[in-house]
Parts: structure tokens; sequence; C-alpha cells
């Protein structure tokens, strides 16, 4: 009889053991599909806590889902979209581009000929993004407005927001459009601006520099690639942070952004540049080539 209850407690015990041990072995095949990264080591630990749950509940799904969302919270945390708890692709894959349409709503900018410049900005930015999702790979565009409105009453603010909505889009570059006008009407050509402040200066002078030779082979006279002096804003070192606000903000989030003032529009001769829906696609594909060029973007296959 002794005996016979010993042979029965072994059998129990072994019994649990190969349930235990198997379970162990679902465990390892399931962390084995994910690839190795900080969400993996979240699932870990919680091993633990799974294997003792199994213990007293045989069915081991409610502790792996409890895990699976642990893994969803760490894949938030490190700026995965959540689709992907595994954190199998957290690598931004695509150059987003976030093209900036000057002025809109009630600013119109400059207005000459019968020309509004929030329409051309807004026309520009339409073809710069169709040319570059037409032409080039994994590349994201998007637009700081869709319609000619004005985001917020403050102009102030609506600038600062316009860099916030490129922060959020993950922006590897902004690129804000315009033309010029001068009090002379005499002025030609084009100039791009960019950010004097040391984080960030070579990188959008490198963009401007890409962007502008683009508008030169256009025929357009090269004004400058230049920078301007804030003259009533500094850090705590006393060096000024950049006049133009695009440019200003961009440097604050470390995300290289110019403007480009693409030509005159209140000069007749500069303004045949921007007279036509060709001549403002051609524009629009010259910045497109630019920004492409500083990117590194591959072109499309025929
Ligand atoms: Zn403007």
């Amino acid at each position: 009889m002794k005996k016979l209850v010993l042979m029965l407690v072994l059998l129990v015990s072994l019994g649990c053991l190969v349930l235990v041990m198997t379970y162990g072995r679902n465990q390892q095949k399931r962390n084995d599909d994910k690839s190795p990264t900080v969400s993996e080591a979240a699932g870990d630990s919680n091993s633990d806590e799974d294997d003792l749950s199994s213990l007293v509940n045989p069915t081991p799904e409610v502790p792996k889902a409890g895990a699976e969302d642990d893994l969803e919270l760490v894949g938030d945390l490190t700026g995965s979209d959540g689709e992907n708890p595994a954190g199998d692709a957290p690598k931004k894959t695509n150059k987003v581009i976030v093209l900036d349409p000057g002025h809109g709503g009630k600013r119109t900018g400059a207005v000459y000929f019968g020309v509004m410049e929030k329409d051309v900005t807004l026309k520009v930015a339409n073809y710069c993004r169709a040319y570059l999702l037409n032409n080039y790979e994994n590349v994201e565009v998007y637009l700081t407005r869709e319609e000619d409105i004005a985001t917020d009453p403050d102009i102030k603010v609506e600038l600062e927001q316009r860099v916030i909505y490129a922060k959020e889009m993950d922006a590897d570059v902004v690129v804000s459009l315009h033309f010029n006008s001068m009090e002379s009407h005499l002025g030609r050509g084009a100039e791009v601006y960019c950010s004097r402040r040391e984080n960030i200066k070579d990188a959008t002078f490198e963009l401007g520099e890409d962007v502008m030779a683009e508008l030169v082979k256009l025929g357009i006279t090269r004004r400058g690639v230049l920078s301007k002096k804030s003259n009533d804003m500094f850090d705590e070192t006393g060096d000024p942070y950049d006049y133009y606000a695009i440019n200003r903000h961009c440097s604050t989030y470390g995300i290289p952004g110019i403007i480009i003032e693409h030509c005159f529009m209140d000069n007749k001769e500069d303004a045949e540049f921007m007279s036509t829906e060709e001549a403002l696609a051609e524009l629009a594909a010259a910045d497109a080539r630019g920004i492409a060029k500083y990117l590194g973007l591959k072109k499309k296959s025929e």
C-alpha cells in the first residue's frame, strides 16, 4: 500500500513536471518569434509571473494576454505605432518631408498682377508633393495646410504650430514655400533662408544649396542662400536666434528647415517663372529635386 502511494505521488509529480516543461518550451518559442528588442526584455521580466500563474491556472493564455499588454506599452514608449507590439520594425524607413505653403486665409501674402501669394504657395506645395511621390521611393510628404486657411488668429502661434506639426510627423526636413516682393519692384531672383544656429546650420545650408542649384537651372537668378539674425531674441550666451519663425522653431526642434523665396512676384520678368500652371509645376519640381538630393532619395525605377 505504501509503495502504491509512493508510486502515485511520483506519477503525479512527473505529470506536473512535463506540464511545466511543455509550457516553458512554448514560452521560449513565443520569444524566439520576436526580434530581440526592448519589448522582448519587457516580456521576460514578466515570465516569472507567467510561470506561477500557469501552475494555478491550467490555461496559460490569460497571463500571456497580460504580457502582451505590457509589450504594447513598451512599444508606445519607444515610439512604435502600437500596431506592432512585438517591435519588429520600430525603425523609420521612409523619409518624411513637410511642405509649408506660406500664408493662407486672410493672410494673403504679397498680391501682384492679380495673383495672391497664398494661392501660388499652395499650388507649388501640391505640385511638389506629387513630384516627390511619383518619382522617389520611401518618401512621405505632408502639408502644413491643405486649404486656403489660417490655422490661428495669431500669426506667431500659427507659425510655431506649423513646425510643431512637422515635429509630430517626425519630419526629416521642413520646406516653407514663398514668393518675394520689394518696394522698388526691381528685385529679381531666388533667396533661400537657412538657420544660423549651430545645431542645425550645416544641414539647413546644405539643403538650401541643393534647392538653389535646381532653381538656378530654370534660369532664375541666384540672390543667395542666406540666414538672418533676430534683432531682439537671444539665447543665454547672447547669440541671436533666427529672424524668421520657421527657421527659428525648426532649429529648436532640430529639424533642418528652410524658407524658399522662389522669385519676385512684383517684377514682370521674374513673374514669368510663376505665370502659368506649367511654370509653377516647374518650380515645384526644382524644389523636389533639391530636397531629394539632400535626403539621398532613390528614384523609382521606370
Ligand atoms: Zn511669403
